[in-house]
């Protein structure tokens, strides 16, 4: 290991520095070593390092009393250096920019926002996710059910392990961003320098160069694959719902997780019933005799069928309820009920002997309209069944 050499030989001050001078001495060497300006000296960046380090210490009157008394001895430990083990990050660097170049200056969020999050080199690339929409019945929106669903996807290529180079060994890392990726470059101007961040040119972005391709996948890294992939769906999903199955997405090209499967639901109208909320609605016509007299009838249900006693003197708009005959409570444990509304048809055309007979019926005492005043009107009765 070589020995460390002196902050303040480093930097070109002496032991009484001003902070001003400090600044001024720091902002020179981090300009003349910055690793985007000495592309062909490999020593520049630990340079550029170095003067960073020492600037850190020398900088904070405590860690520099310290540094005095003790020399880099006394920086070690959890006590010393703002630093790991491995001497600073250049993300620890460029965070002390807006110190150097002044945080109240109007570039000073500009600095920070170079630095955008700062981690440029534990950066995971994800894949894009899947859209599919998925249509079901009213029985698979009521029960819940279990699809497999066909897509296709971009899958990590197996020949090359996902890096698409050949037999997966062509690889090296980006010398022009030293694998991570990204450029930085410190630019003069009239108000001082600025630091601004890109996308590696050299390699995208990726860090790594492919040598030689992979035959299997062209180098992408990934294939178009088929995949039937089983899903759940729970009971009680709605139209425009969307649910997510995590990992069955695209993978991106050359390494990288996989985005997400995205499941989008539609609800497929029922020729019978009607959705509301939990509940379904079945429209039940019946005629006056019927309704008069009282009877028995089948109505469509969300699994079948099921029979219903209408009493006699049934009133049009009347609302049957059959209980637990609806949709499961998404992520509950209800669930919600089939109303059947009562109407009673009323003949449209009529043969001259029909006529005749309810021409009979037409003054008979019962057939006058009685309504009971307590009870409620059909509007009243499905607020009721609705709200209440
Ligand atoms: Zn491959
Ligand atoms: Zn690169």
């Amino acid at each position: 290991m070589a020995t460390k050499r002196d902050y303040y030989e480093i930097l070109g001050v002496d032991k009484n520095v001003s902070a001003e001078d400090l600044k001024k001495a720091y902002r020179k060497m981090a300009i003349k070593y910055h690793p985007d300006k000495n592309p062909d000296d490999p020593t520049a960046e630990e340079k550029f390092k170095e003067a960073a380090e020492a600037y850190d210490v020398l900088n904070d009157p405590q860690k520099k009393a310290r540094y005095d008394q003790f020399g880099h001895a006394g920086m070690s430990g959890a006590a010393g250096g703002g630093y790991g083990a491995g001497g600073p990050t250049m993300d620890d660097i460029f965070s002390q920019f807006g110190d150097v170049f002044g945080d109240d200056s109007p570039f000073g969020s500009f600095f920070r926002g170079a630095q955008g999050g700062g981690g440029g080199r534990q950066r995971v690339r994800r894949g894009s996710d899947l859209r599919i929409k998925l249509k079901l019945n009213l029985q698979e929106v009521a029960n819940g059910v279990e699809k497999k669903i066909k897509v296709k996807r971009h899958v990590t290529c197996t020949t090359c392990g996902g890096n698409g180079s050949k037999n997966g060994t062509a690889v090296q890392t980006c010398s022009t961003c030293s694998g991570t990726g990204q450029t930085r470059k410190v630019v003069n101007t009239m108000l001082g320098q600025m630091v601004s961040t890109s996308t590696c040119p050299t390699c995208n972005g990726e860090g790594k160069i492919v040598t030689d391709r992979c035959d299997a996948c062209f180098g992408e890294g990934r294939v178009l694959q088929e995949d039937v992939i089983p899903i759940k769906i729970p009971a009680g999903v709605a139209e425009g719902i969307q649910l997510s199955v995590g990992g069955k997405g695209n993978v991106p090209p050359r390494g990288g997780v996989a985005g997400d499967l995205l499941i989008v639901i539609e609800e497929e109208e029922d020729a019978d019933l009607k959705r509301d909320g939990n509940n379904v609605v079945f429209d039940l016509y019946i005629n006056f005799v019927d309704a008069a007299i009282g009877t028995s009838v089948e109505v469509p249900t969300i699994d079948g069928k099921a029979r219903i006693t209408l009493e006699p003197g049934t009133q049009s708009g009347k609302i049957l309820r059959l209980k637990g005959k609806g949709i499961k409570e998404l992520n509950g444990y209800g669930r919600g009920d089939e109303l059947v509304h009562v109407n009673v048809w009323t003949p449209k055309i009529l043969s001259a002997e029909e006529r005749s007979i309810l021409e009979k019926l037409r003054n008979s005492p019962n057939f006058q309209p009685r309504p009971n005043k307590n009870e409620k009107g059909f509007f009243d009765k499905m607020k009721d069944f609705f709200h209440g």
